[in-house]
């Protein structure tokens, strides 16, 4: 017998439509690539939408149509998340930070018929020009006056498309597991592989964001999205904004610590959300200001491992940490870290021992750790295997991709994270599988390695990659940036890591660089690290 309820499919307009009615006059401020700060409300972000979402219509893209956009956390990049999606198309965000050639590998890949572009991405379309023939129509994402001179005359101006059009449209009903939007991963990994998002798993997945174990979103918060909106819908929480009436301020192309803080500062931001390299830049503003952007309660670290180092940096001026884990597969969130009632009287260091954790599983994702043979490992805390999801918001193949190894007919999808978990259902992450260090026959993780380096005062970023040893299979090398104004030694790194970690965990080397590779995420690039140093065995 099923439930006598309305059947209403989960549609990403519907959002939009509720934040402009719920919400009308909460404000969404952006720093625009232009350079003013602009300010408008999820009404007029709902009408501009709407404008647009007619716009593209009248350009001839249809029902399930790709659209690119390679674009900052904008107003404008929000009307388009809404307006592409909402009416049937689906958004494809593109990482401007990726090798121009694997940005015409996935937009050929994905077959986009558009590209809307902001305008400091403008020269890399362009020198992509004869390489895009899917594109019909490339669209400024700026008013005429900003048009720079010498753009070829048949791109559009995004204000030009708009002032064009009214703002009635109606936005169409369709099955909820339509195609809503398409993220490449950053490549980190192989080449870039396409999950494509539904109606349905975004909308599920903004209500899981929202809630208070989560990023516990609503209309009393002011959220920064630091995490930009061309990885991974930054981490979803333009839809979740909309679904809470959360008040937006938008970055735009500034991610610098000054700048940062300045935003946060003048805008009344308590919230915000990025990966730890964006976090080093603000602690240090923060340090130079000697205090938080004024109104800033909390941040939100994923994307890579948060060290005790930062945690207790951020709560050394007020600020807490809420640790999360997930990935472009997964929506992206998998976990977060809240300490349970039982852990809030733990003392210092346990405490930590917690935060480090990347938490435990959101309603919604199902995880289990197994080992190479698939059996399940048990969640004691100790035991570490390859880490399995799977969920409404998980994806369970990869875009036109024939291999489909990572997912199984259960529904698993195999996330080539290692992790383990303890009883209580924290998952600690131990290691991407093919960062692990295989040294002797034991595992040597180089999360931990690098955590306990960064808790040396005199070391500001450190990465750790295995490299081939006769003896031992593999051994760690430490790679690390000094902290400004400091000159630790190799000895002194030694001795130090020698109090945090096992004898023989103990780098082989230690290496002073001035700055690691990130990639296109702002994430170390090991693979980089390893084809510099990584020497061939004997
Ligand atoms: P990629 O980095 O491959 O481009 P993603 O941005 O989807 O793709 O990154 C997902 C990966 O980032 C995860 O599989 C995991 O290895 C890592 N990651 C994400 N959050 C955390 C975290 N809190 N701690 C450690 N690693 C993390």
């Amino acid at each position: 017998m099923f439930g006598l309820m309305n059947d209403a499919p989960l549609l990403i307009a519907d959002t939009l439509v509720h934040a402009a009615r719920a919400h009308a006059d909460q404000e969404i401020v952006t720093q625009t690539v232009e350079g003013p700060i602009h300010r408008y409300t999820w009404s007029d972000c709902h009408h501009r939408a709407q404008q647009l979402a007619r716009a593209l219509a009248d350009l001839g893209l249809g029902f399930g149509d790709r659209v690119a956009t390679i674009a900052w956390n904008t107003h404008r990049h929000l009307e388009t998340y809404f307006a592409t999606s909402g009416s049937g198309l689906v958004c494809h965000t593109i990482n401007p930070r990726l090798h121009p050639e694997q940005v015409a590998y996935i937009v050929g890949h994905a077959e986009d018929r558009a590209i809307l572009v902001d305008l400091t991405m403008l020269p890399l379309v362009q020198a992509l020009a004869g390489k895009l023939p899917s594109v019909r129509h490339v669209v400024v994402m700026t008013d005429r006056a900003h048009m720079p001179d010498g753009v070829p005359a048949e791109f559009l101006c995004y204000e030009d498309l708009l002032a064009a059009q009214p703002a009635d449209y109606d936005w169409p009903r369709f099955d909820e597991r339509t195609a809503s939007s398409l993220c490449y991963t950053s490549g980190t990994t192989g080449n870039p592989k396409g999950v494509l998002y539904s109606h349905r798993s975004t909308v599920l997945h903004s209500f899981a964001i929202a809630l208070p174990g989560a990023f516990a979103l609503g209309e009393r918060v002011s959220l920064l999205p630091v995490v930009p909106m061309f990885h991974v819908n930054a981490w979803g929480t333009p839809y979740a904004a909309a679904i809470t009436g959360t008040r937006l301020v938008m970055p735009g192309p500034r991610l610098d610590g000054d700048s940062l803080f300045k935003l946060m500062d003048s805008d009344g931001v308590t919230k915000s959300a990025g990966v730890p390299t964006v976090w080093l830049g603000l602690l240090q503003a923060m340090k130079m200001a000697g205090r938080a952007p004024a109104a800033l309660e909390q941040v939100v670290i994923g994307g890579s491992a948060a060290s005790r180092t930062m945690i207790e940096a951020f709560e050394g001026f007020g600020v807490d940490v809420l640790h999360a884990w997930g990935m472009t597969e997964t929506s992206p969130l998998g976990t977060a870290c809240m300490l349970k009632p039982g852990r809030e009287a733990d003392d210092k260091d346990a405490r930590y021992a917690t935060l480090v954790k990347q938490g435990r599983t959101v309603f919604g994702v199902q995880s289990k750790i197994v080992d190479p043979d698939g059996a399940a490992l048990p969640h004691d805390g100790k035991a570490h295997g390859e880490v399995k999801v799977r969920g409404p918001w998980i994806a369970s193949g990869y875009y036109r991709q024939p291999d489909d190894s990572a997912f199984d007919a259960d529904g698993w999808f195999a996330t080539a994270d290692v992790a383990t978990i303890d009883p209580d259902g924290y998952m600690q992450i131990v290691d991407r599988t093919k960062d692990l260090i295989k040294s002797g026959g034991e595992w040597i993780s180089s999360i931990d390695l690098e955590n306990a380096a960064v808790a040396h005062a005199d070391i500001a970023q450190a990465a750790v990659i295995g490299i081939p040893d006769e003896r031992w299979g593999e051994r760690p090398l430490l790679i690390a940036v000094a902290a400004e104004g400091a000159d630790p030694t190799r000895e002194a790194v030694l001795v130090h890591l020698a109090d945090h970690v096992a004898k023989w965990w103990l780098p082989e080397e230690v290496i002073f660089v001035d700055q690691l590779p990130l990639g296109a995420t702002g994430k170390v690039q090991k693979t980089k690290l390893r084809e510099q140093y990584a020497r061939p065995a004997g």
